[in-house]
């Protein structure tokens, strides 16, 4: 077994496979999905009360793990922003070209501009290549945290979690 996140504090691709917050592929590929990478049971809850459509459980024990009920998930982005752990992320392999896209959190200055090449990075910080940007949201209602969505060949989709400006 590889090691986990307790070891190199990031998620290893057993904890991805068992973790109750993963979308199935299936799920994936019919659009956009909440993907919740949070398996320690700590005290928190805001992803639950955050999402309109009941998609995420957690129950009444708040050390519980966040289970993602994924026939429910709208692909709203309304838990993104709410993560203190900067746990959730969005993944759309839906298309029919080789690409997805990965929504992601995003808390750095300046902010990516919309069409830029980034380089995408994954759990580990290893880059894995030259990505563009498709969209940055930011509101008010977010504080600090940015949302900010990029194009991925489709086989990067569950591995791209953070990116770095290249300029
Ligand atoms: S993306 Fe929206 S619908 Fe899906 S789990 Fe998050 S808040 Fe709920
Ligand atoms: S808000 Fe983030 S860290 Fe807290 S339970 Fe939900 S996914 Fe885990």
């Amino acid at each position: 077994m590889s090691k986990g996140m307790s070891e190199t504090g990031y998620l290893s691709d057993e904890e991805l496979d068992n973790g109750p917050g993963i979308p199935s592929e299936g799920r994936r590929r019919r659009g956009p999905v909440a993907v919740l990478e949070c398996i320690q049971d700590i005290p928190c809850n805001p992803c639950e009360a955050s999402c309109p459509e009941g998609a995420i459980q957690v129950g009444e024990d708040i050390t519980n793990l966040p289970h993602l009920l994924e026939e429910k998930c709208i692909g709203c982005q309304s838990c993104l922003p709410v993560c203190p752990g900067q746990a959730i992320f969005l993944v759309d392999e839906s298309s029919t070209e080789d690409v997805s896209r990965v929504t992601m959190p995003y808390e750095f200055l300046p902010l990516p501009e919309k069409e830029e090449t980034v380089i995408a990075l994954d759990r580990a910080g290893q880059e894995l290549g030259d990505t563009t940007v498709i969209r940055v949201r930011k509101t008010d209602k977010m504080d600090h945290t940015a949302l900010v969505t990029i194009e991925v060949p489709k086989e990067w989709s569950m591995r791209t979690r953070a990116f770095k400006l290249k300029r």
